[in-house]
């Protein structure tokens, strides 16, 4: 019996491995990312009941008690609303790295210091990179989840500070894989990477996060990928090189949406000039009312929606659908401006007018939606702010200048929904709103909305 388990267990990870390569590729495309999340989750499966018929398992007295303390403290998480998903991806990673970075140390404890200089290398690597992310992943939670300044603290020398204790740490690692029995230096060895985790988000805003966390699941991955030698296991390596190749792709792919470097983002202490740069606006923006808005709609023959994070915190995807069906009904070409980081993580905006089932094809990537905009009779901003900032193209003092943008401002007319004159995720206010083909339309979006459908409704049954 065990024999044929051992012959088969390869298979296994074979057909776990081959799942998960699918599942990144079918997530890439919105109408075949469901099928993706199922194959990849029935490849996690196979794998975790692989390796649970592993012959090598002594007791499941352990593994039962994990088993619950993962389900209750995952099953929480998996309630976590959409908005939240940066902060929830954190504690994944943090988790994750944990689970290395606690293998790593058994390992060495275990082997050490017999251990071969190749798995000591990769042991060191793992325990490295997992322990920096379990404090950097905690470090990005608190920051998203607010318990922590969102700010970014710095000081002077801070690079230098923490570029030296990331050396340290390194140095450390390099002398336990030449004389592993230098088990003195293990403890030491972690505690400075997990400073340097700490010290590593401290510098860096609340608004960069995300970019940061997508970098932070390439460190897991490949902590993942370095236990997968540590423990001759093919498939931790397979897996997480996945991890951490495609969070590596992710961070680039945010960041050239917003124009910035790693550096800019690792180093920059982006979001600190906030105070000067809101408040300078003394400008009056002109409001109206949802009934106002529904008028200049119904008289538009091209509308151009522009959804951001807004949207999702109003969860007002279903009222922009009913929207959408009233305008189409009326002959008003409706299309939906995609800003590749509205919201708070890349296809953000992509997946809620799915779940609303807004036709894909009327969704517009930036380039195109910029060649629309100076021909459409509305540009409707749905809870965006950041990503329709015309500062960006011209204020080469704001913070996000150079950041490619939704060109709205270059409509005939635009209506802001928003609840207030707040900025939005990098703290910096919106010339936008003060233009003289700007109108705001003050509310909750789902609510603003519905009150638009409502006025649309009624006109037509006149
Ligand atoms: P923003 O965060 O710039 O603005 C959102 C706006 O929504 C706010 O100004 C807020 O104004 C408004 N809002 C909040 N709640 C509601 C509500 N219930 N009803 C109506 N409006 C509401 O969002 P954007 O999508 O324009 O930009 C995304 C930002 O996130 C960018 O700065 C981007 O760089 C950053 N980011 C995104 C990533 C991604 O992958 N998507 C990754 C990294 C960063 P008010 O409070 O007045 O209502």
């Amino acid at each position: 019996m065990s024999l044929m388990i051992g012959r088969a267990l390869p298979l296994i990870y074979l057909a776990a491995a081959a799942s998960f390569i699918l599942a990144l590729k079918w997530l890439s495309a919105v109408p075949t990312a469901r099928r993706g999340v199922v194959v990849g989750a029935g490849g996690m499966l196979l794998a975790v009941g692989a390796t649970l018929l592993e012959p090598t398992i002594a007791t499941y007295r352990w593994i039962a008690v994990a088993f619950a303390v993962g389900t209750a403290i995952g099953i929480p998480m998996a309630m976590m609303p959409m908005t939240a998903v940066p902060q929830r991806t954190a504690l994944s990673h943090a988790f994750g790295a944990l689970a290395a970075a606690l293998v790593g140390t058994a390992e060495y404890y275990l082997r050490a210091p017999a251990i071969g200089r190749f798995a000591m290398g990769a042991l060191a690597l793992e325990v490295l990179l997992g322990s920096l992310t379990v404090t950097a992943s905690l470090m990005a939670f608190g920051k998203l989840q607010e318990l922590l300044p969102t700010r970014p603290v710095v000081w002077r020398g801070q690079n230098v500070l923490n570029l030296s204790i990331f050396g340290l740490a390194a140095a450390a690692g390099v002398v336990l894989v030449l004389h592993p029995e230098a088990a003195w230096l293990f403890p030491p060895f972690i505690g400075l990477a997990l400073l340097f985790g700490v010290l590593l988000i401290l510098p860096i805003g609340g608004a960069d996060m995300p970019t940061v966390i997508s970098l932070l699941n390439a460190y897991a991955g490949l902590s993942a990928a370095a236990m997968g030698f540590v423990l001759d296991n093919k498939l931790l390596i397979i897996a997480g090189s996945l991890d951490g190749s495609s969070g590596l792709i992710l961070s680039i792919i945010m960041c050239k949406a917003m124009n910035r470097s790693f550096a800019n983002v690792l180093f920059g202490g982006f979001g600190q000039i906030q105070a000067q740069a809101a408040g300078a606006e003394t400008r009056v923006a002109r409001s109206a009312a949802p009934e106002d808005a529904a008028e200049i709609l119904r008289s538009a023959s091209r509308v151009v929606v522009v959804p951001g994070y807004g949207m999702a915190v109003a969860q007002a995807q279903h009222k922009v659908r009913e929207l959408y069906d009233i305008l189409t009904k009326a002959g008003v070409t409706v299309t939906f401006a995609i800003h590749p980081v509205a919201g708070r993580m890349p296809g953000h905006m992509n997946v809620l007018l799915a779940e609303a089932n807004i036709p894909y094809d009327k969704l517009v990537e930036m380039d195109d939606a910029n060649a629309e905009f100076p021909q459409a009779d509305v540009a409707l901003v749905l809870g965006a702010n950041d990503v329709t900032n015309p500062a960006a193209r011209s204020d080469k003092g704001s913070p996000i200048y150079g950041m490619p943008i939704l060109d709205v401002d270059k409509s005939r007319t635009v209506l802001v929904v928003k609840r207030s004159m707040s900025p939005g995720f990098a703290g910096i206010d919106n010339p936008l709103y003060y233009l003289d083909n700007t109108l705001m339309i003050f509310g909750d979006a789902k609510a603003v909305v519905g009150e638009i459908v409502k006025a649309l409704a009624a006109e037509g049954t006149h």
